[in-house]
């Protein structure tokens, strides 16, 4: 069993599997993952910030989908931010 805590209530629950949203918050996610795959489609050499701006999420949500493997970064979607 994992312990989780939802990044979108902060609720701390048990999961079999390690997971990043309570089951209340599931809809959000997949909301918000659709937006970013959307707004991908349509502008494909989109950096996280620049989704953040336009999706009203923060980066930091927008690199955890990232890091979770969900969003397709083979094809270059992804740039590294300037620094
Ligand atoms: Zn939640």
């Amino acid at each position: 069993m994992y312990t989780n805590v939802c990044r979108h209530c902060q609720k701390v629950f048990r999961s079999r599997f390690k997971a990043y949203t309570c089951e209340d918050c599931k809809q959000i996610d997949a909301d918000q993952f659709d937006d970013i795959e959307a707004y991908l489609k349509e502008y494909p050499n989109s950096n996280a910030l620049q989704i953040s701006e336009a999706l009203g999420i923060t980066a930091f949500e927008v690199l955890n989908y990232l890091k979770e493997g969900r969003l397709n970064i083979s094809r270059g979607s992804f740039e590294r931010l300037p620094d």
